[in-house]
């Protein structure tokens, strides 16, 4: 998004949220319990009602985190004065259950998806509510070094000239520059390159955890299921302040699979928090050598709209606007200039709504270079792969 009145791009949704006093999460699943323990985290600000609601009968006699759960007849004979309604299902049922409630509620109670209310809806209701900048998410690379030369790698990993290993002392100025400027963050994530291979990696997150894990909902690390991690780094996993996603290449790379059944069985030895993530298919975000017409600036921002990747970097003190426009920057693909980082290292106060504007898409240009040539990521992307196939460069 373009900005069109920095600092006053959510004035609209922030006084309407501000008034909130009541939340009716639609659908009693994972989704609405990870809602549910996220208001009582944050219940020092956020001390609205909460309602579950199913149509599942035996969901309806169970409960939910000790919340009972309405029927949809039962809510839409309720009054919904000051509330609104959270869709916790998957985009394919969202429509219907959005069709079914703008039969039944009055036109102006708000709708929201789960991710749009965690993603926009939040951050803006902790800013307009209570002056505090809540983040949806943030990631930080110690390392861009990998075991792996995925050819469709988000970091562009194959691509990379000149590797960056970040000094220790280089990431806690980050992170103590990143946490004066935000006070409370859903999903602060470690990533790569492959974190594992980041020597001070524990010393980083007992530094994230001793100084900032109060304002952090989600601290979580992703390796890619290629490097067996020390007993000493499980030991420190296995306190459970933080969570891992084991990513599972083996479809592509099945000589990986004993020292992924290797991580496992040590990840279940040290009880670590941990989700396997196994995907069919990736998107090919960058094609080299693909031709891309010559957008005008129009179609780049309304690009940059359409694609609404949600994901952001943080990087010698700055965030970065898109994180794949940064890793491209990194890797040499492509040049980020300035305007696509807001800079924290002169952040003050005075600052606060244009930070969080940036955080959620907005920018002086609307759209970054790397747009011109990336496929999106996700929506309108076509070019699907298997994942994790290796990088040839006589193949390019
Ligand atoms: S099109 Fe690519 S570079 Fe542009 S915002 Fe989306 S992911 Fe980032």
């Amino acid at each position: 998004m373009k900005w069109k009145n920095k600092g006053h791009e959510f004035d609209e949704d922030g006084y309407m949220l501000q008034g909130m006093q009541e939340v009716f999460l639609y659908g009693a699943v994972q989704m609405a319990q990870d809602l549910i323990r996220l208001i009582k985290w944050g219940s020092s600000y956020i001390n609205w009602r909460v309602h579950i609601i199913d149509r599942d009968s035996e969901k309806q006699k169970a409960g939910l985190c000790g919340y009972s759960v309405l029927s949809p007849e039962t809510f839409f004979q309720m009054k919904h004065k000051n509330s609104f309604v959270v869709i916790c299902t998957s985009p394919s049922v969202e429509t219907e259950i959005r069709e079914l409630l703008s039969k039944h509620l009055e036109k102006d109670t708000p709708v929201f998806s789960h991710w749009s209310f965690l993603y926009q809806h939040l951050p803006i209701y902790f800013l307009y509510a209570h002056n505090k900048v809540f983040f949806p998410s943030e990631s930080m690379l110690p390392t861009t070094v990998c075991n792996l030369k995925c050819r469709d790698c988000l970091n562009f990993t194959p691509y990379i000239q000149k590797h960056h290993v970040a000094s220790l002392d280089e990431l806690k100025r980050n992170v103590d520059l990143f946490f004066r400027a935000v006070d409370y963050i859903y999903l602060f994530q470690i990533t790569g390159g492959e974190p594992l291979l980041y020597k001070d990696l524990q010393e980083l997150l007992e530094y994230i955890d001793l100084n900032y894990r109060q304002q952090i909902f989600k601290l979580e690390l992703v390796t890619n299921g290629t490097v067996l991690p020390s007993d000493e780094l499980c030991a420190y996993f296995s306190n459970k302040k933080i969570h891992i996603v084991l990513d599972d290449y083996r479809m592509t790379l099945p000589n990986k699979n004993d020292v992924f059944i290797q991580i496992r069985e040590k990840f279940l030895k040290y009880q670590v928090n941990c989700l396997e993530n196994r995907v069919d298919q990736w998107f090919r975000i960058y094609i080299p050598g693909q031709d891309y017409p010559e957008f005008s600036e129009e179609e780049l921002i309304q690009k940059f709209d359409v694609c609404g990747t949600p994901w952001s970097s943080l990087r010698e003190g700055k965030i970065a606007l898109c994180n794949y426009a940064m890793y491209a920057d990194t890797a040499g693909i492509c040049k980020a200039p300035e305007d696509e980082f807001f800079d924290l290292t002169h952040y003050k106060e005075s600052d606060k709504k244009s930070l969080v504007e940036f955080r959620l898409r907005y920018s002086a240009k609307g759209y970054t270079e790397f747009c011109k040539q990336c496929n999106t990521y996700i929506n309108g992307n076509t070019f699907l792969c298997r994942p994790a196939i290796q990088y040839r460069e006589d193949a390019e």
